[in-house]
């Protein structure tokens, strides 16, 4: 299903994050890839879904190189991972209910589906109670668990859970690891991205290990910068050009102070009128959700009065 042949992350500055990583993952199979901070990990979410691209190797996903999927065909991509974070990454603005319609708003799926979708992963996760909540009144566990049924919602391939029990408590995060492996029990392929000692005792799986030497030394200082070192190969100068365009596109719209959400989904066009364009779609989804949830609301104020 995924898999990384020979890849080398470098970023414009020298810093070296993956150097000749392969691997694979197969459908349905759950896999730990592990190292301490700064290893890489993130960096693997980052290529599988095209944020950047490897300046050397290859990944493929389902057997189509990323490297041959255009910018119009990222979205697609996309909903084909499901992505969940350490800090959960929930809208303030948006309850819980919300938030998990998010993604399939976007997607412009029809009302009626988005309520049986969302009664169904809020069963799931065990927290149908919450609906209505904000995420500043969830617990760490509670929250992780919203950002579990939202990566899920549009029914990806693939979850990738990158340190998802990196601010919570043990008995949380044992809770978060079993919710996870019953996911990947129900068939979801299933990636996690952890130092968390309590997950890799728990978790007999296969291990890809970023704790290599090579991984260790970050700054190449001894290395020439990477546009002059390839010169002599056109290909991968343009790579790396496109490389240093991207970073320095990353770094302006850190500095605009967009989200890495923002930036995971304008993406590689990170240009104003994409930007501007997904805002006013979000802000539409957000109006959608609002309605939404008052129906929903009303609906469950009827019920409680004919109980
Ligand atoms: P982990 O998730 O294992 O903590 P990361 O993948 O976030 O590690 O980072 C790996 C290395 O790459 C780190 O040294 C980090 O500082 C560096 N890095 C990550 N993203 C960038 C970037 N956009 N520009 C420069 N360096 C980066
Ligand atoms: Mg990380």
């Amino acid at each position: 299903m995924i898999k990384f042949q020979n890849v080398t992350q470098r970023f414009a500055d020298g810093t070296v994050a993956l150097k000749d990583l392969s691997f694979t993952v197969e459908d349905g199979e759950l896999v730990l890839i592990t190292g301490p901070s700064g290893s890489g990990k993130t960096t693997v979410l980052n290529l599988l879904i095209k944020e950047y691209q490897p300046i050397a190797g290859e990944i493929f996903f389902d057997d189509l190189p990323l490297s041959k999927i255009k910018s119009n065909q990222l979205p697609l991509h996309r909903r084909k991972i499901g992505a969940v974070f350490q800090d959960y990454k929930l809208i303030e603005e948006l309850n819980v209910w919300e938030n998990i319609a998010l993604p399939l708003l976007i997607q412009k799926e029809n009302l009626l589906d988005i309520e049986e979708r969302i009664t169904d992963l809020l069963t799931l996760v065990e927290l149908t109670d919450k609906a209505l909540m904000f995420p500043k009144q969830l617990s760490g566990g509670e929250a992780q668990r919203i950002s579990i049924a939202r990566a899920l919602a549009t029914g990806p391939n693939v979850i990738f859970a990158d340190e998802p029990t990196g601010n919570l408590d043990d008995r949380t995060s044992k809770h978060i690891l079993d919710l996870l492996k019953k996911i990947n029990q129900l068939g979801t392929t299933l990636i996690i991205a952890t130092h968390d000692p309590i997950i890799i005792k728990e978790t007999q799986s296969k291990r890809i290990d970023l704790t290599q030497p090579e991984a260790k030394s970050k700054k190449e200082a001894d290395q020439p910068p990477v546009i002059q070192k390839k010169l002599n190969n056109s290909n991968e100068t343009k790579k790396a050009k496109d490389q240093k365009k991207q970073d320095n596109k990353e770094k302006q719209s850190i500095k605009e102070g967009k989200t890495p959400e923002e930036r995971t989904k304008t993406g590689k066009n990170n240009n104003q009128k994409i930007f501007q364009k997904f805002k006013k779609q979000l802000t539409q989804s957000k109006q959608q959700a609002n309605a939404l949830t008052q129906k929903l609301l009303k609906k469950k104020l009827k019920d409680d009065q004919s109980n």
